[in-house]
């Protein structure tokens, strides 16, 4: 049995996992082959959509490390078809209570180079995933952490293999790597980048794992496992011969013990007779999607030549960014006017500033309170300096036979997060907090207990009361667009969600220029975009989407993409 299990994992390891997968009963699509097993399992042995998200998530901690794990944060979108509601789960992670607007400044009162804010203790908010996932299966699952991290353990222990993605992620953050002795030991062995093709063992994390098995979060929160993230925070572990200036945080074992997670309404909206739940602040995700959706639903997309109605999607996608760099941030800390953005009297008015050329550059945001209940309301907009942010991330998509839906992302903001591997743990530690705008003051400025603003956008779509799709994807801020462009390539163009996911991505984000991938930059439609005044910044990839419709057969199409990232593996319980 257990030589089967291994030939099994190792066959799904050497890609045999498909992108796509249509069937009936519960699905499951991730970026890698033994998560998506993962998830397969548990359901096969009868837990339901939350159990199976949480064991994918947990084996993508192995899998993916410089993407997500329990250093970092995330957040969870749940439908409950029993009661037919949906939840979300916020475990973003928290600014320690040290933090202060001007954490970031060097000793001149400049911002600090990014790669110097990144490289640092200073960057770490408070993981919120352990107490994200123990919640989620504590409120609405079905199994215990201990069972479901079982295939987790396994993989760690027993190893994956290294694929192109994974060394080239090693490769992409080698000198940093080399900054600390605790992440070099474990993801350098030999000092270098492992082979593709050669096995990598987690043991520190399979035992990590184990602890939270038996402690559940306590473990994590308290305990020698707090003080050695304190720790490492607060003492990096920095090699000998190491010139960079790298920073301590003062993160204490009360930050961590203190950590909760939230439960949020969803953020609900209406596009063209589909009803979406989607992330509320701190992620503007679900916010930004639905205001660029409110301003496309004054067109007929579908009835338009392509690139006409692509003007459209680029030209919302410029607006809602405007509104949501200036208005957007936890809400915890500030009155965001929501009610006035999200109306369709507003995206009425505010439709009038697409022109029939691309805008030129950044547009300024728009005026939400005149639509707001309480037109008083003291926030001005704030212009924000436009700034990087992240690609690192990944979003998995789960559905189980009650018609549960799960839609998760999460993530440790960069790639390789801060680059600090807690010693004897396992797994890096995020830099969450350069998601706070240095810009003082600003809804997204960082202050103590403040969650950063993310883009994270878990999103679900349902038609008359039934699910149509789930959805999401990483990506920093293309996250947005990626899911805005997919859900239009689908509710719009009518493409089938392989393909709405496969095509090639633009990404406009109140910027002068549009992020292109997939050669789109090559096609008819760009070239009458350009004379249109849009210009292209071709890059390699964006995102890394996972999807899972509900087709009117009452068949299931999970999909994952089937080249960017390596390609992802979706899977169904019976299949057609
Ligand atoms: N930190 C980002 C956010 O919360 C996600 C990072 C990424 O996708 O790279 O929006």
């Amino acid at each position: 049995m257990k030589k089967y299990a291994v030939i099994l994992l190792f066959m799904l390891g050497f890609g045999l996992a498909q992108p796509t997968a249509t069937g009936t009963g519960g699905a499951a699509a991730t970026v890698d082959a033994l998560a998506t097993r993962a998830a397969m399992d548990i359901l096969a042995q009868g837990g339901n959509a939350i159990d199976a998200a949480v064991a994918a998530a947990a084996v993508l901690g192995v899998t993916e490390p410089y993407s997500c794990g329990i250093g970092g944060g995330g957040f969870m979108v749940i439908y409950l078809a029993k009661d037919k509601r949906v939840v979300t789960i916020d475990h973003r992670e928290v600014a320690p209570a040290y933090f202060n607007p001007s954490v970031f400044n060097g000793p001149n009162g400049q911002p600090l180079p990014f790669a110097e804010r990144v490289n640092s203790g200073l960057s770490v908010g408070v993981p919120g995933t352990v107490k994200g996932w123990e919640e989620a299966l504590a409120r609405y699952g079905s199994l215990s952490l201990g069972r479901v991290l079982q295939p987790a353990i396994r993989v760690a222990q027993q190893g994956f293999t290294v694929d192109a993605t994974f060394a080239a992620q090693t490769q992409a953050n080698l000198q940093r790597f080399r900054y600390f002795t605790s992440t070099s030991a474990l993801f350098l062995p030999g000092d270098n980048v492992p082979a593709v093709g050669s096995t990598f063992r987690n043991p520190d994390l399979a035992r990590t794992y184990l602890l939270l098995a038996s402690g559940g979060s306590r473990a994590f929160y308290t305990g020698p496992l707090a003080q050695a993230i304190v720790n490492t925070v607060n003492n990096p572990p920095i090699a000998p011969g190491v010139t960079a200036n790298i920073r301590p945080g003062r993160m204490t074992l009360a930050d961590l013990a203190n950590y909760e997670v939230r439960i949020r309404q969803p953020i609900v909206s209406s596009y063209r007779g589909y009803t979406l739940y989607g992330m509320g602040l701190p992620s503007s995700g679900g916010p930004t999607i639905a205001l660029a959706l409110n301003l496309l639903e004054g067109f007929d997309l579908k009835a338009l030549p392509r690139e006409r109605a692509l003007h459209l999607y680029l030209e919302a996608s410029r607006l809602a960014f405007a509104d949501r760099n200036a208005y957007m941030g936890d809400p915890e800390f500030l009155d965001a006017p929501l009610a006035g953005l999200l109306s369709k009297k507003y995206a009425e008015e505010r439709r009038k500033a697409i022109g029939e050329r691309a805008a030129e550059g950044s547009v300024q945001a728009g005026d939400p309170y005149p639509f707001q209940q309480d037109p008083s309301a003291p926030l001005r907009p704030r212009a924000q300096t436009q700034r990087w942010e992240g690609e690192s991330t990944t979003h998995l998509t789960v559905s189980d036979k009650e018609g549960n839906i799960v839609s998760y992302t999460f993530t440790i903001e960069s790639t390789g997060g801060n680059a600090m591997v807690v010693p004897g743990y396992g797994f890096l530690l995020n830099n969450e907090l350069t998601d706070f705008d240095a810009t003082v003051p600003h809804p997204n400025s960082p202050e103590a207990y403040k969650r950063p603003r993310s883009s994270m956008s878990p999103t679900l779509v349902f038609r008359d009361g039934k699910p149509v799709l789930a959805l999401g994807s990483p990506g920093g801020a293309t996250i947005i667009t990626t899911v805005l462009q997919t859900l239009i390539n689908v509710l719009d163009f009518g493409m089938p969600i392989d393909q709405a996911l496969a095509a090639p991505r633009l990404s406009q984000r109140n910027l002068q220029t549009t992020g292109v991938d997939g050669g789109f930059e090559r096609s008819p439609e760009a070239q009458a975009l350009l004379g249109l005044g849009h210009r292209w910044a071709p890059t390699a990839e964006i995102g890394a989407l996972t999807a899972i419709a509900f087709n009117p057969d009452g068949s299931v199409t999970a999909a994952a993409e089937p080249v960017r990232r390596g390609g992802g593996a979706a899977a169904v319980e019976r299949s057609r």
